[in-house]
């Protein structure tokens, strides 16, 4: 058995079990409103504890990309993008549904979670690929 830190979970796993269930939530501060991400047991800005989970809207912006390459038979290459949320935090992600070199800075992408072995992986989807306009 190891030592028990916390009562309950941290915050990075109340994080994971929400995406599991399907939703995104990330934090907002009581003292000061504004919102956190990672999770987080204090908040960043004011070091209060008081932290409430929330959803926030999905819409979000390309802050910067790179493009990871990686042989197609170990899955191809992918990008690795810091992702603003428009509540303010920033958080490294991925775009998918375009190719990995065509995702730019700048562009409007929203959250969506996806799921992969079993895991739910929180990514980000082009804003416009809803319409179904391009392909790559
Ligand atoms: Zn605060």
């Amino acid at each position: 058995m190891n030592d028990v830190l916390f009562t309950g979970p941290g915050p990075d796993a109340l994080f994971a079990e929400r995406l599991a269930q399907g939703r995104f939530e990330i934090q907002r501060c009581d003292a000061c409103g504004r919102h956190v991400f990672m999770p987080r047991v204090l908040c960043p800005h004011c070091g209060a504890a008081a932290l409430s989970w929330v959803a926030p809207s999905g819409g979000a912006t390309v802050y910067s990309t790179t493009t990871v390459r990686r042989r197609a038979k170990q899955g191809g290459d992918y990008n690795v993008s810091i992702i603003a949320l428009d509540e303010g935090p920033q958080l490294m992600s991925r775009v998918e549904g375009i190719a990995p070199d065509a995702v730019r800075i700048g562009m409007r992408v929203c959250a969506g979670i996806l799921r992969s072995d079993g895991h739910a992986v929180l990514v980000f989807r082009p804003e416009a690929a809803a319409g179904g306009s391009h392909d790559a």
